[in-house]
């Protein structure tokens, strides 16, 4: 079977997406420092434990396996701690990501699914976020994905290193088998925190601003279940394994919520009431972000059926009562 790299694949996504790899007959082999991810949630394919920025592993891990392309999801992702630690951000984001494509190059790997944000457009109230509209990130997340993008560009022009770059919305949900889900220590994501609320694991969710220039005084997200965001890079996979030219593709539905909106979905869903406390913006932090782009639909040939909020917080609230990962 053919193998794939997958950086990060202990992680919420990358776990998610080794399933989505080995249902769709490759082998995923996963490497990643377990930093933030668990060893646990590799359960589709090897798992090698390693960093970014560890080029003698590296070199070992693709004479080891060779693999065809990498999927390549291993990152520091906090807006918030980025903005207090954006060192941690270009080192490991930035510096990592330049060993692992230096370390591709040589070894003759030259396809490359790279996980981006839509941080990377930045705050630009009332335009329409599409795959052309100028990055102007507001946090040190997004600017050290910006980088990994430019890195993509320059490495494709110089060695033909194909990719495709998703820039992912606010990913949610879980594995609707509960083999996987979303697990992050310390939690910073607010679905599981609402749910954490809800079930009385943390006393209350804190909402990070009710002052932005929306309707309901809270931030605008579009939310994306994890399987059907996984789903799109079986397809991106397919595109660089195809030849075609490297793509640019928003993974997002169009549609935004707010937090409130979703605290009462929440709600509604589970039966239960969420303690809630108002605070203070959070630094780093967009007023709206929608993708405003079909780009993955049209020419991907993208579906993201389950990515209704009512299933995205189905789905996470099954995992949320069954599954956790222990160090
Ligand atoms: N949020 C919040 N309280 C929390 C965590 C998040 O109000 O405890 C808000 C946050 O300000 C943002 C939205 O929920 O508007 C989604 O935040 P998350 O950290 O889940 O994802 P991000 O948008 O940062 O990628």
């Amino acid at each position: 079977m053919t193998n794939i790299l997958v950086t990060g694949g202990a992680g919420y996504i990358g776990s998610h997406a080794c399933k989505a790899l080995k249902a769709a007959g490759y082998t995923p082999v996963t490497y990643d420092n377990l930093s933030t991810g668990w060893e646990q949630a590799v359960r589709y394919g090897p798992f090698e434990q390693g960093h970014l920025t560890d080029r003698d592993r590296l070199d070992q891990i693709f004479a080891a396996y060779q693999p065809e392309a990498i999927l390549h999801f291993a990152a520091l992702s906090q807006v918030g701690e980025s903005m207090r630690e954006p060192g941690l951000y270009w080192h490991n984001n930035v510096a990592g990501s330049l060993c692992l494509f230096q370390a591709a190059v040589q070894a003759g790997c030259l396809n490359v699914v790279f996980s981006s944000t839509c941080a990377t457009y930045g705050d630009q109230d009332n335009v329409v976020l599409n795959e052309t509209s100028p990055r102007h990130p507001i946090n040190a997340y997004g600017a050290s994905k910006r980088a990994i993008e430019d890195i993509l560009r320059d490495f494709e022009a110089a060695y033909g290193l194909r990719h495709v770059i998703f820039r992912y919305f606010n990913v949610a949900g879980a594995d609707p088998e509960a083999e996987v889900g979303e697990f992050h220590q310390p939690e910073t994501h607010l679905i599981p925190l609402i749910l954490d609320a809800i079930d009385g694991r943390r006393n209350a969710l804190t909402i990070f601003g009710t002052d932005y220039d929306t309707p309901d005084g809270t931030c605008i997200r579009d939310y994306v279940h994890v399987m059907d965001l996984v789903d799109a890079h079986i397809l991106g996979l397919k595109w660089v394994e195809d030849g075609k030219q490297s793509r640019v593709f928003n993974l997002g539905t169009g549609t935004g919520f707010s937090v409130r909106e979703v605290i009462d979905r929440a709600e509604a869903i589970t039966g239960k009431k969420a303690p809630v406390v108002e605070g203070l913006r959070r630094p780093g932090d967009c007023t709206k972000l929608v993708s405003g782009s079909t780009r993955a639909v049209t020419e991907l040939g993208w579906s993201p059926e389950r990515s209704t909020l009512d299933q995205m917080i189905g789905d996470a609230w099954r995992w949320h009562q069954t599954g956790h990962y222990d160090k």
